[in-house]
């Protein structure tokens, strides 16, 4: 039997190019979104994966969608915590519903769907759980202490809830993107990108695919020594 993969955010970015990775790295594969039917209807067409809409924000929405994902797929052995957004802007002018989407969907998001999956995998012996972390979660940016503070705290969540399950078969690990081009980075003024691909050793954005390479090697049985490390993927533009 196909171990059972799902990534959340699954069907545009990053999360597109790690859904199809792990397809043809030979998993049963779901992709969550949370409400761009057009994009989620042109991945499910374009590549056969199931998708699945809920808000990885809302803990409720998030237990009924893993549901039904394990009801059509069998139990969740691999979880990528990889749905995100951006609502950048300095603090002092930051509202509260800019930090609370922000940590609610970054962070939050790791919390609601972690939780939902990790008994099963204890009982089970097996999981991996992988969280895409930043960057900017390393080392902080302008105008984005909600974006950094979420996803600084993933790598916390990611060393405690690794040594929690480590004795259980169970790694939870994340990976620090530099970054890619997507929809997420294509939102930053052509002025602002051309100054940070300058600060990139070799020389150009990440492409999707560099992520999902990194997140089938974590996920693989072969990976089992690793657990509650930040995988690093920047083009050398921060080395911590
Ligand atoms: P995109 O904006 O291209 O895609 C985001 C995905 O997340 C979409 O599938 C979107 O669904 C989904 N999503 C957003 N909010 C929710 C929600 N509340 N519930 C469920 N799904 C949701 O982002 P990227 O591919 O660029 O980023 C993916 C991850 O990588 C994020 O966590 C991001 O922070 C991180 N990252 C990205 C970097 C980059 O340079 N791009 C760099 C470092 C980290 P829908 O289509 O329905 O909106």
């Amino acid at each position: 039997m196909a171990r059972v993969a799902l990534v959340t955010g699954g069907t545009r970015g990053i999360g597109h190019a790690i859904s199809i990775a792990l397809r043809d790295a030979g998993y049963s594969v779901a992709a969550n979104y949370g409400g761009n039917d057009e994009a989620a209807n042109a991945f499910k067409e374009e590549t056969g994966i199931p998708v699945y809409k809920f808000d990885v924000g809302d803990f409720d929405a998030t237990k009924a969608g893993i549901e039904a994902v394990e009801k059509d797929l069998g139990p969740v052995d691999v979880l990528v915590n990889n749905a995100g957004i951006t609502r950048d802007t300095t603090l002092h002018k930051m509202t509260p519903d800019k930090w609370n989407s922000v940590i609610h969907t970054n962070l939050n998001s790791a919390y609601n769907c972690t939780r939902n999956v990790i008994e099963g995998m204890r009982e089970r012996g097996f999981g991996r759980v992988i969280c895409i972390s930043s960057i900017n979660g390393q080392k902080g940016q302008y105008g984005q202490s909600n974006y950094a503070a979420a996803k600084a705290g993933l790598i916390g969540f990611t060393k405690s809830v690794a040594q929690e399950n480590a004795s259980k078969g169970i790694t939870v690990n994340a990976i620090a993107p530099g970054y890619i081009g997507t929809d997420m980075v294509r939102a930053v003024p052509q002025d602002v990108l051309d100054k940070i691909v300058k600060q990139i050793p070799v020389g150009r954005l990440g492409e999707p695919e560099d992520i999902a390479r990194c997140v089938v090697f974590l996920a693989a049985d072969d990976a089992g020594f690793i657990t509650g490390s930040t995988l690093t993927a920047n083009g050398g533009q921060y080395m911590d």
